[in-house]
């Protein structure tokens, strides 16, 4: 990346939603440098101002192309050269994690738009026999769940390491995506699937960690090499202060199962942008899987998704909090 940096951090303040019309705190300014910064002021004390500046801002009024235009598309060539990329969307429940990387029929996030300019990019080069396959799982409280799978039959995945070293997951299936609308169908039905112990929490599936793998095998038969690029899209959990509170075991087991992966995510992507030789990787199931996909010459991009509303003001600056620790 540019910046020098493996892993690009960006923000992106949702709009307002009816109930947050009223509400101010959270502002775009441009900064100094020709970027903008992210500010927040401090409730307590509204004279402080809190200024948070980002090499990609994007206010509530951005659209999904912007995005993807600006931060994403970049990394389709970058995929096609054989490198791993992988995209983070990380922020409170309501953030807007789920809108920027799926998004909706009228406004597609990231992962359409991602899927579209892979098999674009197929196409534009006929001289490679390229098989695009998909992989789906879902992390909840560390334990690796099978998207692409019915439920009654996706048993907990192991994660293991082979000889040499490599990370991976076990019986993970893959399947082949034959065009876009093949993966449309394919990611619908796995998204149905998600959210493990629904029948207690109505937002299960921001308690969970899901990773949708694109992986591309282009074979050169005339110069008889092969390339494999893979891009991870990663919705994380909701960093919201998962409270501690009450006696109910699992849902202390879930809070601590996500402060701590996010956490130690922050200590991976900080420990790379720093050029530091000792990477945590070991410290979380979610780095561990994500161990090859975010070393050696892998990039990334980590968005900070925030919402505008008072009520999640802590949450904003702890989020923004949480992007400076990682720079
Ligand atoms: P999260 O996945 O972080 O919990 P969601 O993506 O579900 O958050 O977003 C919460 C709500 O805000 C949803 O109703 C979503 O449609 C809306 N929303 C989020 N971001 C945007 C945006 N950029 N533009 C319009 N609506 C948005
Ligand atoms: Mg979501």
């Amino acid at each position: 990346m540019s910046s020098g940096h493996k892993v690009k951090i960006a923000a992106r303040l949702r709009p307002p939603l009816p109930q947050e019309l009223n509400d101010d705190g959270v502002r775009i300014v441009p900064n100094e440098d020709g970027l903008s910064a992210i500010c927040v002021t401090n409730p307590r004390d509204p004279s402080q101002i809190f200024k948070f500046p980002f090499s990609s801002c994007y206010g509530s009024a951005s659209k999904q192309e912007d995005i993807f235009e600006r931060d994403v598309r970049p990394l389709i060539d970058v995929v096609y050269s054989g490198v791993t990329v992988t995209i983070f969307a990380y922020g409170v429940t309501s953030s807007g994690k789920t809108h920027t990387m799926q998004g909706t029929k009228a406004e597609p996030g990231v992962i359409p738009r991602v899927v579209d300019a892979l098999f674009e990019a197929k196409a534009q080069k006929p001289q490679y026999e390229t098989t695009i396959t998909a992989s789906y799982m879902e992390i909840y409280k560390d334990k690796v769940y099978d998207l692409l799978v019915a439920r009654e039959t996706a048993p907990k995945l192991p994660v293991r390491e082979n000889g040499e070293g490599m990370v991976f997951v076990a019986s993970l299936s893959t399947e082949p995506v034959a065009s876009a609308e093949d993966f449309h169908s394919i990611f619908t039905t796995a998204n149905k699937r998600r959210s493990v112990g629904s029948t207690r929490l109505n937002n299960a599936s921001s308690r969970s960690h899901a990773v949708l793998t694109m992986e591309l095998k282009m074979v050169d038969s005339q110069e008889n090499k092969t390339l494999t690029g893979k891009i991870n899209l990663v919705d994380l959990a909701g960093s919201e202060n998962n409270k501690m509170t009450g006696n109910d075991r699992d849902r202390m087991a879930e809070s601590s199962a996500i402060n701590k992966s996010l956490s130690v995510l922050g200590q991976v992507v900080h420990a790379l942008n720093r050029g530091d030789s000792r990477i945590p990787y070991r410290n979380s199931k979610l780095t561990r899987i994500l161990q090859d996909a975010l070393g050696g010459s892998s990039v990334g991009l980590l968005i900070c998704n925030l919402a505008p509303g008072v009520k999640f003001r802590q949450d904003t600056l702890n989020t923004l909090n949480f992007a400076v620790r990682t720079k």
